[in-house]
């Protein structure tokens, strides 16, 4: 597996997969490692979690750069994504404890009864690269508490950031095989969800990825959560602060170089403030400093890989074909590595793959609607629904809106973002299930029913 730096195309380090022998051990190792870790006291993983805190933050910048060299994302956002990950970690540390506890139910007289949260079982993490540490911890700060153990396939070119998580947990104190990366490809993913010593998985990634893994899992009859891409709507109401809307629109759309699921991906301008919505936006994202992402003052660094930026070049040609227009950027830049400028298209048609597909890089497509019904209408005609965000004055109306969009998580005057206190996932083909907050937590695990008498 190699590790290639997308600024410079230089191999940084090749190590050697997992094959079917080491994977078969280290499935036998968390299985055993399962038995002892879900009898230890809760506050035991607790501790051990906020020591994990402690680690990240400690080689911070160690591990920002890591990122940064294997998947190209500017360093300062880098650092941000090690500090979140020790966020989610203290989180954890401190609530897991009262999420996990029995949920008593007053049933009737003389009956004790209540639910009890319990692990299931080793669980499969199959990975993506765009936050290649922030995606990890999401999953394993409450999974490793809620005593499971987590096995990591993380995505193939972030063998680097894979393992240095795993040192994460074995220096914080976990025992080996609480948390374990395996070095292999996605062809062997089948086979490990279908092995008996996984209770479950967990996916963040594309569309295709999760209904291949759905349909693993769901033939073994695993629970999975699945969270995958998004095309989120970015909806501005005439009576919207337009210059906060086109900044805040402008850094939604090229966070992590605009290879983020909840970026704002198609802006939704009502005909009253679109001309001065679209000229200080494309001015917003012509601004961007474009550069080597190992810069502190860099916002744009290449695309996580060459074969990714030509896939958006395409999708861009293709809806330029299509009847698009190009207001900014639309080629590849002239220069080492695999970057791609702020692009904006407008008349964007609907079958066109700006109006259909994912656009994961800094691509807005940005439409005119005459009203709020046409805005919602437009907001939801995708088949993905992971966030959206609306911009209005008007807070009642905003909440009105919000309701009547089809997606997991609604922002209003800012942009979508996670955060560990709110339950984060999508509906429609942005996935099922839940991450975060206590909603997160209890994914994976057996809400017993429990009657005494
Ligand atoms: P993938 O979905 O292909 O990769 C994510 C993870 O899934 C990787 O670990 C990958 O392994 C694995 N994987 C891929 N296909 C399968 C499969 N059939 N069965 C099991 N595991 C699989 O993303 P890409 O890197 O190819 O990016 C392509 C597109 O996916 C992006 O352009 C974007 O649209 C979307 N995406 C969305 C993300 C999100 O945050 N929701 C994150 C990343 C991508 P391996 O690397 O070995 O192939």
């Amino acid at each position: 597996m190699e590790s290639l730096n997308p600024a410079t195309e230089e191999v940084l380090e090749t190590f050697d997969a997992d094959d079917e022998t080491s994977v078969d051990e280290k499935l036998q190792h968390a299985h055993e490692t399962y038995e002892e870790w879900k009898e230890r006291p809760i506050e035991e993983r607790q501790r051990l979690l906020s020591k994990a805190g402690d680690v990240l933050r400690e080689n911070k910048q160690k591990y920002a750069e890591m990122m940064t060299k294997e998947m190209g994302k500017p360093v300062s956002s880098a650092v941000s994504e090690v500090e979140k990950c020790a966020w989610v970690c203290d989180y954890y540390a401190e609530h897991a404890g009262e999420f996990l506890q029995d949920e008593r139910i007053g049933t009737e007289p003389g009956v004790e009864s209540y639910i009890s949260y319990e692990p299931l079982g080793p669980v499969l993490a199959v990975m993506p690269w765009n936050f290649p540490f922030w995606q990890v911890f999401r999953f394993a700060a409450p999974n490793l508490t809620a005593g499971n153990v987590g096995l990591l396939k993380h995505a193939s070119n972030v063998p680097q950031c894979a393992l240095a998580i795993q040192e994460v947990f074995e220096e914080a104190g976990y025992p080996e095989g609480a948390f374990t990366t395996l070095l292999v490809g996605s062809d062997t993913v089948e086979d490990i969800i279908t092995d008996e010593r996984i209770a479950a998985t967990t996916l963040t990634g594309s569309t295709g990825a999760g209904r291949s893994i759905g349909e693993n899992a769901g033939g073994s009859l695993k629970k999975s959560v699945l969270e995958l891409g998004g095309s989120d709507p970015f909806v501005v109401l005439p009576d919207a602060d337009i210059e906060d809307a086109a900044t805040t629109g402008a850094q939604a759309r090229c966070l992590n170089n605009g290879q983020s699921c909840i970026a704002a991906k198609r802006f939704v301008v009502h005909e009253d403030a679109y001309d001065e919505f679209l000229e200080r936006f494309t001015e917003e994202m012509e601004s961007m400093t474009i550069g080597d992402p190992m810069d502190e003052d860099t916002d744009i660094g290449p695309q996580a890989r060459e074969d990714l930026m030509e896939g958006l070049h395409e999708q861009v040609e293709d809806s330029i074909e299509a009847g698009a227009t190009l207001e900014l950027g639309g080629e590849p830049l002239d220069r080492e590595g695999a970057y791609y400028p702020p692009t904006v298209l407008t008349d964007v048609p609907d079958d066109s793959p700006a109006g259909e597909e994912e656009m994961f890089g800094p691509v807005a497509s940005v439409f005119r609607v005459g009203d709020t019904e046409e805005a919602i209408e437009r907001a939801n005609k995708t088949r993905f629904g992971l966030g959206a965000s609306i911009w209005t004055q008007d807070k009642k109306q905003a909440k009105e809106v919000a309701r009547e969009i089809e997606a997991g998580m609604v922002f209003v005057n800012e942009l979508v973002k996670s955060d560990p206190r709110l339950p984060f996932g999508g509906v429609k083909d942005s996935g099922y299930g839940r991450e975060l907050a206590h909603h997160g937590i209890h994914e994976f695990t057996n809400k017993k029913t429990m009657w005494v008498t």
